[in-house]
Protein backbone atom coordinates (compact mmCIF):
# COMPACT_ATOMS: atom_id res chain seq x y z
CA UNK A 1 0.00 0.00 0.00
CA UNK A 2 1.40 3.46 -1.10
CA UNK A 3 1.38 5.83 1.24
CA UNK A 4 0.41 10.35 0.94
CA UNK A 5 3.58 12.59 0.26
CA UNK A 6 2.39 14.14 3.27
CA UNK A 7 2.52 10.95 5.10
CA UNK A 8 6.15 9.94 3.80
CA UNK A 9 7.36 14.10 4.61
CA UNK A 10 6.01 13.21 8.35
CA UNK A 11 8.05 9.83 8.54
CA UNK A 12 11.15 12.05 7.11
CA UNK A 13 10.53 14.94 9.81
CA UNK A 14 10.41 12.25 12.85
CA UNK A 15 13.80 10.49 11.54
CA UNK A 16 14.87 14.04 11.36
CA UNK A 17 14.24 15.30 14.51
CA UNK A 18 16.02 12.20 16.31
CA UNK A 19 18.72 13.04 13.96
CA UNK A 20 18.67 17.22 15.33
CA UNK A 21 18.22 15.85 18.75
CA UNK A 22 20.68 13.22 18.65
CA UNK A 23 23.09 16.12 17.03
CA UNK A 24 22.25 18.46 19.84
CA UNK A 25 22.86 15.76 22.83
CA UNK A 26 26.09 15.09 21.39
CA UNK A 27 27.36 19.10 21.16
CA UNK A 28 25.99 19.61 25.24
CA UNK A 29 27.97 16.46 25.79
CA UNK A 30 31.15 17.45 24.73
CA UNK A 31 30.74 20.57 25.71
CA UNK A 32 29.81 18.89 29.65
CA UNK A 33 32.92 16.92 29.02
CA UNK A 34 35.31 19.84 28.63
CA UNK A 35 33.98 21.80 31.77
CA UNK A 36 34.67 21.29 35.10
CA UNK A 37 32.97 24.06 36.16
CA UNK A 38 32.50 22.83 39.92
CA UNK A 39 35.81 20.84 40.19
CA UNK A 40 37.75 24.36 39.30
CA UNK A 41 35.48 26.18 41.31
CA UNK A 42 36.44 24.02 44.43
CA UNK A 43 40.36 23.72 43.41
CA UNK A 44 40.73 27.05 43.41
CA UNK A 45 38.71 27.69 47.16
CA UNK A 46 41.01 25.18 48.42
CA UNK A 47 43.97 26.84 47.13
CA UNK A 48 42.66 30.09 48.47
CA UNK A 49 42.89 28.46 51.87
CA UNK A 50 45.82 26.89 51.87
CA UNK A 51 47.14 30.29 50.72
CA UNK A 52 45.66 31.82 54.02
CA UNK A 53 47.04 29.39 57.04
CA UNK A 54 50.68 29.04 55.11
CA UNK A 55 51.89 32.34 56.70
CA UNK A 56 49.86 31.77 59.49
CA UNK A 57 51.45 28.12 60.69
CA UNK A 58 54.76 29.63 59.79
CA UNK A 59 54.55 32.78 61.87
CA UNK A 60 52.76 30.15 64.69
CA UNK A 61 56.23 28.08 64.25
CA UNK A 62 58.45 30.88 64.32
CA UNK A 63 56.67 31.90 67.82
CA UNK A 64 56.98 28.38 69.21
CA UNK A 65 60.67 28.39 68.21
CA UNK A 66 61.09 31.29 69.85
CA UNK A 67 59.82 31.10 73.46
CA UNK A 68 61.51 27.85 72.72
CA UNK A 69 65.12 29.34 72.80
CA UNK A 70 64.08 31.98 75.18
CA UNK A 71 63.19 29.05 77.77
CA UNK A 72 66.43 27.38 77.25
CA UNK A 73 68.22 31.06 77.51
CA UNK A 74 66.25 31.95 80.52
CA UNK A 75 67.20 28.05 81.74
CA UNK A 76 71.17 29.20 81.25
CA UNK A 77 71.14 32.12 82.86
CA UNK A 78 69.16 30.46 86.05
CA UNK A 79 71.64 28.20 86.29
CA UNK A 80 74.40 30.76 86.56
CA UNK A 81 72.73 32.79 88.65
CA UNK A 82 72.42 30.15 91.14
CA UNK A 83 75.13 27.71 89.72
CA UNK A 84 77.64 30.12 92.50
CA UNK A 85 80.52 30.64 89.97
CA UNK A 86 79.33 34.38 89.20
CA UNK A 87 79.94 36.38 92.53
CA UNK A 88 79.95 39.96 91.24
CA UNK A 89 77.02 41.70 91.69
CA UNK A 90 76.76 43.81 88.74
CA UNK A 91 76.60 40.78 87.16
CA UNK A 92 74.23 39.15 89.24
CA UNK A 93 72.02 41.76 88.62
CA UNK A 94 72.74 41.66 84.84
CA UNK A 95 71.88 38.12 85.18
CA UNK A 96 68.13 39.02 86.83
CA UNK A 97 67.49 41.13 84.78
CA UNK A 98 68.07 39.50 81.68
CA UNK A 99 65.68 36.62 83.14
CA UNK A 100 63.17 38.94 83.84
CA UNK A 101 63.20 40.56 80.18
CA UNK A 102 63.34 36.63 78.80
CA UNK A 103 60.29 36.07 80.93
CA UNK A 104 58.20 39.40 79.91
CA UNK A 105 59.14 38.67 75.82
CA UNK A 106 57.72 35.01 76.28
CA UNK A 107 54.60 36.15 77.62
CA UNK A 108 54.08 38.11 75.03
CA UNK A 109 55.13 35.81 72.69
CA UNK A 110 52.84 33.51 73.86
CA UNK A 111 50.19 35.66 74.13
CA UNK A 112 50.64 36.53 70.22
CA UNK A 113 51.04 32.46 69.77
CA UNK A 114 47.27 32.32 71.28
CA UNK A 115 45.90 34.15 69.06
CA UNK A 116 47.66 32.04 66.05
CA UNK A 117 46.91 28.70 66.96
CA UNK A 118 43.36 30.20 66.89
CA UNK A 119 43.45 31.38 63.76
CA UNK A 120 45.38 28.27 62.49
CA UNK A 121 42.67 25.86 63.82
CA UNK A 122 40.17 28.31 62.21
CA UNK A 123 42.21 27.80 58.80
CA UNK A 124 43.11 24.27 59.28
CA UNK A 125 38.65 23.59 59.40
CA UNK A 126 38.07 25.65 56.67
CA UNK A 127 40.82 24.22 54.66
CA UNK A 128 39.45 20.78 55.83
CA UNK A 129 36.26 21.46 54.91
CA UNK A 130 36.79 22.90 51.33
CA UNK A 131 39.15 19.58 50.70
CA UNK A 132 35.99 17.49 51.64
CA UNK A 133 34.11 19.96 48.87
CA UNK A 134 36.48 19.32 46.26
CA UNK A 135 36.59 15.48 46.77
CA UNK A 136 32.78 15.63 46.65
CA UNK A 137 32.88 17.97 43.39
CA UNK A 138 35.23 15.33 42.13
CA UNK A 139 33.83 12.39 42.71
CA UNK A 140 29.88 13.82 41.08
CA UNK A 141 32.54 15.32 37.93
CA UNK A 142 33.43 11.65 37.76
CA UNK A 143 30.05 10.10 37.81
CA UNK A 144 28.56 12.56 35.67
CA UNK A 145 31.69 11.89 33.12
CA UNK A 146 31.05 8.14 33.26
CA UNK A 147 27.34 8.72 32.63
CA UNK A 148 27.81 11.09 30.04
CA UNK A 149 30.92 8.66 28.06
CA UNK A 150 28.20 6.19 28.03
CA UNK A 151 25.64 8.13 26.68
CA UNK A 152 27.75 9.53 23.94
CA UNK A 153 28.84 6.40 22.81
CA UNK A 154 24.87 4.96 22.71
CA UNK A 155 24.04 7.52 20.74
CA UNK A 156 26.95 7.69 18.25
CA UNK A 157 26.11 3.73 18.30
CA UNK A 158 22.43 4.67 16.84
CA UNK A 159 23.29 7.16 14.28
CA UNK A 160 24.23 4.47 11.00
CA UNK A 161 20.58 3.01 12.20
CA UNK A 162 19.18 6.40 12.51
CA UNK A 163 20.32 7.19 8.92
CA UNK A 164 19.91 4.13 7.35
CA UNK A 165 16.14 4.54 8.24
CA UNK A 166 16.21 8.07 6.71
CA UNK A 167 17.45 6.44 3.46
CA UNK A 168 14.40 3.85 3.08
CA UNK A 169 12.00 7.15 4.13
CA UNK A 170 13.23 9.18 1.48
CA UNK A 171 12.68 6.22 -1.45
CA UNK A 172 8.88 7.30 -0.42
CA UNK A 173 9.52 11.26 -0.90
CA UNK A 174 9.28 12.59 -4.58
CA UNK A 175 11.87 15.27 -5.40
CA UNK A 176 9.39 18.02 -5.71
CA UNK A 177 7.87 16.65 -1.86
CA UNK A 178 11.31 16.82 -0.77
CA UNK A 179 12.53 20.16 -2.27
CA UNK A 180 9.27 21.90 0.00
CA UNK A 181 10.07 20.15 2.78
CA UNK A 182 13.76 21.48 2.61
CA UNK A 183 12.82 24.76 2.01
CA UNK A 184 10.01 24.44 4.87
CA UNK A 185 12.63 23.17 7.60
CA UNK A 186 14.61 25.61 8.43
CA UNK A 187 11.64 28.34 9.20
CA UNK A 188 9.49 25.68 10.92
CA UNK A 189 12.24 24.87 13.58
CA UNK A 190 12.97 21.52 11.91
CA UNK A 191 9.17 21.21 12.15
CA UNK A 192 7.47 21.68 8.40
CA UNK A 193 5.26 18.49 8.37
CA UNK A 194 2.31 18.55 10.84
CA UNK A 195 -1.12 16.79 11.19
CA UNK A 196 -4.72 17.32 10.70
CA UNK A 197 -5.97 16.28 13.56
CA UNK A 198 -10.00 16.09 13.75
CA UNK A 199 -9.86 19.47 11.42
CA UNK A 200 -6.74 21.43 12.93
CA UNK A 201 -3.64 21.44 12.60
CA UNK A 202 -1.74 19.61 15.37
CA UNK A 203 0.85 22.04 15.37
CA UNK A 204 -1.09 25.02 15.92
CA UNK A 205 -4.49 23.58 16.41
CA UNK A 206 -6.06 25.85 14.49
CA UNK A 207 -8.79 24.94 12.39
CA UNK A 208 -8.77 24.55 9.05
CA UNK A 209 -11.51 25.33 5.91
CA UNK A 210 -13.03 22.78 4.11
CA UNK A 211 -11.17 22.94 1.25
CA UNK A 212 -8.27 22.17 3.10
CA UNK A 213 -9.69 19.36 4.79
CA UNK A 214 -11.16 17.56 2.15
CA UNK A 215 -7.94 18.01 -0.15
CA UNK A 216 -5.50 16.71 2.95
CA UNK A 217 -7.62 13.44 3.49
CA UNK A 218 -7.77 13.19 -0.03
CA UNK A 219 -3.73 12.98 0.02
CA UNK A 220 -3.58 13.66 -3.93
CA UNK A 221 -1.71 16.98 -3.17
CA UNK A 222 0.45 18.37 -0.70
CA UNK A 223 -1.55 21.08 1.31
CA UNK A 224 -0.18 23.70 4.04
CA UNK A 225 -1.97 24.86 7.01
CA UNK A 226 -3.90 27.84 6.75
CA UNK A 227 -2.17 29.34 9.97
CA UNK A 228 1.62 28.71 10.63
CA UNK A 229 2.04 27.07 6.67
CA UNK A 230 3.50 23.81 7.71
CA UNK A 231 2.53 20.65 5.75
CA UNK A 232 -0.17 19.02 6.75
CA UNK A 233 -0.47 14.88 6.60
CA UNK A 234 -3.38 13.06 7.56
CA UNK A 235 -3.17 9.52 8.50
CA UNK A 236 -6.19 7.59 8.12
CA UNK A 237 -4.96 4.32 10.01
ZN1 LIG B 1 -0.66 25.03 11.76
Amino acid sequence: MSITQAEALYRLQEIDLILVQTQKRLIEIDTALGERGTVTAAEGEVQAAQTHLKPLQTRSRNLEFEIQSNTTKMRQADETLYGGRVRNPKELQDLQNEIQSLKKRNMELEDSLLEFMVEVEAGEATLAARQAALKAALAAWEAEHVHLLDEQAKLKQGQPDVLKRRQQALVDVSPDSLKMYQSLKPRKHNQPVALLVNQSCSFCRVEQDLAIIKDTRAGQKLTTCLSCGRILAYRSG
